[in-house]
């Protein structure tokens, strides 16, 4: 999006029009990076265009997630060290849009005197009225108000024209379950399903611009439609999505336990395009745990959900989330947890240490697994995961793999979230393998960065780091 929009810049500014330009800094998940493209073209239809210079911005906003510990002190002080640049130019607008806005409102407009906006998840659609009101009326406003789920409407997707390969697709937004750790329902309100018809028609729509593998987003895609008595359930809405012509991969994220159907696992046997990388939160391996977590399913359940996708379809990497500290987690406690990693052998894992986010209802209980313990049982966790993890990616060596290249890698090797590993030497492409492992290939031809995204390589894997590969290509199949 950035080189297309710096394009329309240059385009509208050649042509005499004064384009406004938006700075978005996002954090936080892909929900909110797909929130912030929304945000994008909602302005753009107002004639801004997105800028990655800060200093040159007529409109600042940071979309905001609450996932993380500390975020709200972040954006403050993120916003202190905007004051320079408001003070400056009186007609710069400042907004914060996302959970955290949600969760915290007025009472940032009150904190940070030089703040315009605040906005939450479900005012995307008039984020340019209420930049417009503060702009030319100085109308200093917080809009969090939840838009009824029968009213809601999703911010309409434009045809993306910036050469991707892959792109997000919300399905739904919400969340329903009460898991007491969780800001998300207070921050994201009841799930609302997006109209089947609109998913698809936007999956075609990308199709058309060359997108070639599409992500369904939700925060618990699972449960997909039960709020719509007319509509598909998700495996079904699955099967249609890969049905479409054009269309090479499909993938999906997130999931709960409780709401993983036998359809949506044999999804993983029968429909070639789902891609073989499943996220599957756990969050802890004890009983006792997940009850004070409020996670509605237990240990077996789960594992036998397990089981079941590992006699389909065992090729499928898996992944998961942990949290350690819980509320009373006792050192038995977090050994089942420990055990249940070493049973199910996932690939990746994402683990934290937990912390109270104030309103959910686990911020009741004592706080009373000491800091120190917190962080050698992350440092356990995250040990027995990277031996497993090393030992997965450690079969991938001498093997031949499919890639869908996506552009040219970034630095560094960071983590299951990372696109890529760039190491030093010439450009490298990257692009992901099937289970949703980023891979570096040198790029020895010069026109490689213009002509391989968007298509799918014959990769032989010839070094494995810690979560990436790099490769050589072999050939291309599509
Ligand atoms: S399923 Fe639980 S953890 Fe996931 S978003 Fe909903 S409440 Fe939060």
């Amino acid at each position: 999006m950035t080189l297309s929009l710096v394009r329309k810049t240059q385009e509208a500014e050649l042509q005499g029009q004064l384009a406004r330009r938006v700075y978005i800094e996002t954090m936080g998940c892909q929900m909110n990076v797909y929130d912030s493209e929304r945000m994008a073209e909602a302005l753009g239809r107002h004639a801004y265009v997105t800028t990655t210079d800060i200093e040159r911005a007529d409109l600042i906003v940071i979309n905001t997630c609450s996932i993380r510990d500390r975020v709200e002190h972040k954006v403050l002080s993120m916003l202190g060290s905007l004051r320079k640049l408001k003070d400056h130019n009186p007609d710069l607008v400042l907004c914060v849009a996302g959970c955290v806005a949600q969760q915290v409102g007025q009472g940032l407009l009150a904190r940070v005197p030089h703040l315009d906006l605040v906005i939450g998840p479900d005012q995307i659609a008039s984020l340019p009225d209420l930049v417009a009101g503060a702009r030319d009326r100085q109308q200093r406003q917080a809009a969090t108000e939840f838009v009824h789920r029968k009213d809601y409407a999703f911010p309409e997707l434009l045809a993306p024209d910036d050469g991707r390969a892959t792109s997000f697709v919300t399905v739904m937004k919400g969340c329903n379950k009460v898991c007491s750790f969780c800001i998300v329902p207070f921050t994201r309100g009841r799930e609302v399903s997006k109209p089947s018809q609109q998913v698809l028609d936007e999956v075609r729509l990308l199709v058309q611009h060359g997108v070639r593998e599409v992500t369904l987003l939700g925060q618990n895609v699972n449960s997909y439609g039960k709020d719509r008595k007319e509509e598909l359930d998700f495996a079904q809405l699955l099967r249609q999505v890969a049905a479409i012509d054009g269309l090479w991969r499909v993938r999906f994220t997130t999931s709960h336990p409780v709401d993983c159907t036998d359809a949506l696992v044999e999804a993983f046997a029968r429909v070639p395009k789902l891609m073989p990388f499943f996220h599957l939160p756990i969050q802890s391996g004890s009983e006792a745990v997940l009850r004070g977590m409020r996670r509605a399913h237990g240990v077996d359940d789960y594992l036998q959900k397990i089981e079941k996708l590992r006699a389909l379809a065992p090729h499928v990497a898996l992944s998961t989330d942990i949290i350690v500290g819980f509320p009373g987690e006792t050192d038995a406690d977090f050994q089942l947890t420990l055990d249940l990693l070493a049973r199910v052998r996932y690939t990746s894992l994402y683990a934290f240490m937990y912390s109270a986010r104030p309103g959910t209802t686990a911020a009741q209980l004592p706080d009373d697994v000491p800091l120190a313990v917190k962080k050698a049982r992350l440092a356990q966790v995250l040990a027995l995961q990277d031996q497993m993890s090393q030992a997965w990616l450690a079969g991938f060596q001498d093997q031949e793999v499919e890639v869908l290249f996506e552009g040219r890698s970034r630095a560094g090797d960071s983590g299951p979230n990372s696109l890529l590993g760039q190491l030093d030497g010439p450009p490298q492409v990257t692009g992901r393998t099937p289970q949703n492992v980023p891979v570096n290939v040198a790029a020895t031809d010069p026109e490689a960065l213009a002509t391989w995204p968007g298509r799918l390589g014959r990769v032989r894997i010839d070094r494995v780091h810690p979560h990436s590969f790099s490769g050589t290509l072999l050939g291309f199949v599509a």
